[in-house]
């Protein structure tokens, strides 16, 4: 059976000697060692001057919405995974569906102006694929119209645009550490805010608002990971430049051996170094995708409809047609990309597509 994806987990002697820690400490929760130890390392790898790791990928996005949403209109994408759309529901904002570049995936920024009202309070875009929005042009409607900028950037690790980490970008950027994805603590994630009054907001806030035991700072809730998660990502966080490297040869091959004339690749934007984290491929018609699926499952390869639905669909947001998400998530499917994955099942899974796409 061939997965979409397949979580990398590390020799388990190093997975268990990073247990071993939190047993040596007696300490599994409330930011011990290996929890700052990792903060630590993911500064140094990611080049970011401020890191918080959390409890999943989801929590950084509410705690980014409650701190500048203000239960106002937050200008979103639609092709997304539901939790950036599912966020901005949770925490009473209204999400205003702004559609997607055709090639790029990402938010169509010159369609953000004409959706502002005097409600909006943020843009919350995603970088699909690790694929940048077109951050230049954000940050400037963002500073024209006084909003703020959420980026959800949870597949997004390792990347860098312009030669900085994706992360250094918007007011707040978000990251995934699930274990479907790049790299990982099992769950987790992580939160990047480079203005230090909200950073500390937003530390507060992951923590029951707790300035110290008997004081409170603020409103709160627990987005606390703990020590046996960040075991998970010390033990695997060695291993990261064997995986991008790895996946990059994956991408290589598709790329070298998929026939382009009835499917297209993603687009990267210029500058961007990648983390070949997806490997997404747009066919022409939903038949198209619908018959080469069912052709790589009668040979056991499970590719993956990603993004599906296009969020504007599911029936608790406001519903406006997005014909480009639409789409594009009725076309798009992604291809089987881990560490791990055999030549002759790469070879297997090319000569269908290429055989079946219409
Ligand atoms: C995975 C993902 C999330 C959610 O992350 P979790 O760690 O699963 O909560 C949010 N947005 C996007 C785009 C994702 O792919």
């Amino acid at each position: 059976m061939i997965p979409v994806t397949k979580t990398f987990l590390p020799p388990i002697e190093e997975y268990t000697a990073q247990v071993q820690r939190a047993y040596d400490n007696h300490w599994l929760t409330n930011r011990g060692e290996l929890v700052k130890e990792l903060e630590a390392k993911l500064m140094t790898y990611l080049g970011v001057n401020n890191v918080l790791i959390m409890n999943n990928g989801t929590i950084p996005l509410q705690i980014a919405l409650k701190l500048l949403g203000n239960g106002g209109e937050v200008i979103t994408t639609p092709f997304s995974y539901v939790a950036t759309t599912a966020a901005i529901v949770w925490e009473n904002c209204t999400p205003v569906f702004v559609d997607i570049h055709p090639e790029y995936l990402t938010i169509d920024e010159t369609k953000i102006e004409a959706a502002i009202t005097e409600k909006t309070t943020c843009i919350l875009a995603t970088h699909v694929f690790g694929n940048p929005c077109n951050i230049e042009v954000i940050d400037a409607i963002a500073r024209k119209y006084n909003l703020k900028v959420i980026y959800d950037a949870a597949h997004c690790f390792g990347v860098t645009y312009q030669g900085k980490s994706i992360f250094d970008y918007g007011d707040v950027s978000t990251c995934s550490f699930h274990a479907t994805k790049l790299f990982h603590t099992g769950e987790g994630g992580a939160i990047f805010c480079n203005d230090p009054e909200l950073f500390n907001k937003i530390f507060y806030s992951h923590n029951f608002g707790h300035n110290g035991p008997l004081d409170f700072h603020g409103l709160g809730i627990n987005a606390k990971i703990s020590e046996l998660q960040a075991a998970m990502g010390l033990a695997v966080f060695p291993y990261m430049e064997d995986i991008i490297l790895s996946r990059q040869k994956v991408v290589s091959f598709y790329n070298q051996n998929l026939d382009f004339a009835k499917i297209l690749k993603l687009k990267l934007r210029e500058d961007t170094k990648w983390n070949y984290s997806y490997y997404p491929v747009i066919f022409q018609t939903e038949h198209s995708l619908l018959k080469v699926q069912a052709a790589l499952i009668a040979t056991e390869v499970f590719p993956r409809r990603y993004f599906y639905p296009s969020l504007n669909t599911i029936n608790y947001t406001n519903g406006a047609a997005m014909p480009i998400s639409e789409k594009i998530a009725s076309i798009i499917l992604c291809l089987p990309l881990y560490v791990g994955i055999e030549e002759d099942k790469l070879k297997q899974i090319v000569s269908i597509i290429n055989t079946e796409a219409c």
